[in-house]
């Protein structure tokens, strides 16, 4: 998508000047015009903008004021702002650059000039948004598991931290439910290695199937899973487990792991409760049931001993 240019000015014929020379280099795709800061404001919150051609002296809202208000919002402050000034306000030129002004043009502007320093402009916004994007990217895989894409142990523990602050705050509960395969070693033994990542890969989607948008599914360990679900009370995530216990024991697979009955063991815990101060204590607890379904047989959800 081309490039969008937004150009504050409350003179129609300087706009047009400005729109006319940059239509020429074809970097634009698109050109807002607004006649003052307010105007120009608005037009930032319903449109994508690249670079903001802005004039200092306007009626209403001028560049300066304006440019407070860029500063002030964060979803639009990383949008450069070129201020248009008039040659005998030096003064002006420097406090604009100290309020966060990216450059200015000095009026009547050189069509070269004007070109050269959006482009400038544009150059940076553009390499800052990558790395914008190059960051979310790595953030993403620093929190998601590479073989189930689930999310990994340390994205886990950080949205439990975050869940039981929030689930103290609102006295919403949150539950835990620990999963494990059962005898999954013999799926390795029997299949292969990667006959196992396929079972795996097979669990997380059956189990981000069977949970809510907002409930949070992580691969905890080897074939163990950890999910959270928020504002869900203890018999409701009973009754997730069971669900995806049951969901599990009807997969399907092919080749090897066809005659292969693959099972998975659950335990369930829900905050607030006494015994639960931290978030370890969510994790003990859910564990702790969790052996005990395996204790008692596997392929069975348990739910941990009251308080
Ligand atoms: P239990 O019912 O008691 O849980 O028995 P189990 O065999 O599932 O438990 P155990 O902890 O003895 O074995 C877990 C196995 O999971 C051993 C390990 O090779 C396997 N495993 C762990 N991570 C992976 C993985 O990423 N891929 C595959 N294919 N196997 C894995
Ligand atoms: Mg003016
Ligand atoms: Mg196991
Ligand atoms: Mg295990």
């Amino acid at each position: 998508m081309q490039p969008t240019l937004l150009i504050i000015d409350d003179s129609t014929t300087l706009r047009q000047q400005v729109v006319e020379i940059l239509k020429g280099t074809g970097i634009f795709g698109t050109f807002l015009e607004a006649v003052n800061g307010i105007d120009g404001f608005k037009m930032l919150l319903d449109n994508p903008v690249d670079v903001i051609l802005c004039d200092l002296e306007m009626p209403g809202m001028d560049g300066l004021k304006f440019l407070d208000m860029h500063n002030a919002h964060k979803e639009i402050k990383h949008i450069p702002v070129i201020l248009l000034t008039g040659r005998e306000s030096q003064k002006q030129k420097i406090k604009a650059l100290e309020r966060g002004a990216s450059d200015y043009v000095t009026k009547p502007f050189d069509p070269g000039e004007l070109i050269a320093r959006v482009k400038v402009q544009l150059k940076i916004k553009q390499l800052q948004d990558d790395l914008k994007e190059q960051n979310k990217r790595l953030e993403e895989l620093s929190n998601t598991d590479p073989l189930t894409q689930l999310a990994n142990r340390r994205c886990l523990m950080q949205t439990l931290e975050k869940e039981c602050q929030r689930s103290i705050r609102n006295n919403h509960s949150l539950s835990m439910i620990m999963a494990d395969l059962d005898h999954f070693k013999r799926v390795n033994d029997t299949c292969g290695h990667q006959q196992g990542d396929v079972v795996l890969k097979a669990v997380a989607e059956a189990i981000v199937d069977e949970l809510r948008e907002y409930d949070l599914a992580a691969r905890f360990g080897g074939e163990e899973f950890a999910l959270l679900l928020p504002g869900t009370d203890l018999s409701q995530a009973t009754f997730a487990a069971e669900r995806i216990r049951k969901r599990v024991a009807a997969l399907k697979f092919e080749g090897c792991l066809k005659n292969l009955t693959i099972t998975i063991s659950l335990g369930v815990a829900t905050g607030p409760r006494k015994d639960i101060q931290g978030t370890d204590d969510l994790v003990r607890l859910s564990d702790d049931a969790l052996y005990a379904a395996k204790r008692e047989g596997r392929n069975r959800v348990v739910i941990a001993d009251p308080e």
